[in-house]
């Protein structure tokens, strides 16, 4: 088996190849990417959980499912309007050679997955056009869809002092956090959201204060994070961050909490969507 030129790697293994002894560069095999294992699920119930938010359970092809840790994302495929159904065929292609039937592909947070139940929870924003936000305004039960993944959780480090920072669409995702917080966990939240309506109930440890802002629509996204993240008082002791909002505005709270004396390795940011852009890809770390 030959091995890889850089071309071939990607885009999370690109990030890491200066870490490679020449002797542990992958083989082809390893590394190329194979079409993700798709599952056919169907909505088995769907909750307003406020105005703009929407839980859908999912039902289906979910038996060796499981999830490793808090965070981590699926694909939710969904057919084009002129489509009756999800184009299965299309999605067993190579990600480069797919045909324009192919499903449309956004990314989300599990929220909840129950093995025991055989369902699968997830959390969608009802921020406007789009296809998954269109999809959960008007799911109905029945409804068949496709998913895949998980990819990889979140690495929390539970006994460090917490700062979680989202939008909407990245609830999900801190629930998950706080939900695999010990009792004793220390740190923060910080949301910003567009709609007092929809302010989440989130079930934190004592130690763990919540901080919920309104987006202030002549400002840019994320700005009234920013305003209060510069306030906020981290205290001096180990702490992990995580981020997760729009595009350009969490660059500027990664610009933020690196002049705040905490360090790369400290910080994860991810651009879960970018103002004016359909389909963001889910590779955006905000690092550039
Ligand atoms: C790892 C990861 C996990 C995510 N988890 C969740 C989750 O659990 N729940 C969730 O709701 N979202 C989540 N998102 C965000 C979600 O993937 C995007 O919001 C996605 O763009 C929605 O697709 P769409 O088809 O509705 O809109 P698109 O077709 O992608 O976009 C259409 C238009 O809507 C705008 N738009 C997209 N998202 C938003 C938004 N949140 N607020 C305002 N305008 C928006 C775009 O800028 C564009 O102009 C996650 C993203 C990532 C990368």
């Amino acid at each position: 088996m030959g091995r890889l030129s850089i071309l071939d790697y990607s885009w999370r293994d690109r990030r890491r190849k200066e870490d490679w002894q020449l002797s542990e560069v992958p083989t082809l095999a390893r590394v190329r990417r194979q079409p993700p294992r798709v599952r056919a699920v169907e909505v088995s119930r769907v909750t307003k959980l406020s105005e703009h938010r929407t839980r859908v359970q999912f039902v289906g092809d979910l038996a060796d499912f499981s999830l490793a840790g808090p965070v981590g994302h699926i694909k939710v495929y969904f057919p084009h309007p002129h489509q009756n159904g999800i184009d299965f065929a299309a999605l067993a292609m190579p990600r480069g050679s797919r045909p324009p039937s192919a499903p449309i592909a956004r990314t989300f947070t599990p929220r909840k997955f129950d093995s025991t139940a055989g369902t699968l929870d997830v959390d969608f924003f009802v921020h406007g056009e789009g296809p998954a936000s269109s999809f959960a305004q008007s799911a109905l039960n029945g409804q068949q869809i496709a998913i895949s993944g998980p990819s990889r959780p979140h690495l929390l480090q539970p006994n460090l002092w917490q700062l979680l920072v989202g939008d909407e669409s990245a609830i999900p995702a801190i629930e998950t956090i706080l939900e695999a917080l010990p009792a004793d966990a220390r740190g923060s939240v910080v949301l910003e959201i567009n709609d007092l309506v929809d302010r989440p109930n989130l079930v934190a440890p004592e130690g763990v204060e919540v901080i919920c802002v309104i987006h202030n629509p002549q400002l840019s996204h994320c700005a009234e994070m920013l305003a209060t993240i510069k306030d906020l008082a981290i205290p001096a002791v180990p702490i992990q961050v995580f981020v997760a909002a729009e595009s350009v505005g969490i660059r500027a709270l990664r610009r933020e909490l690196l002049s705040r004396d905490l360090q790369i390795e400290q910080i994860t940011t991810r651009g879960y969507w970018r103002f004016g852009e359909a389909g963001h890809p889910d590779s955006d770390m905000g690092e550039d």
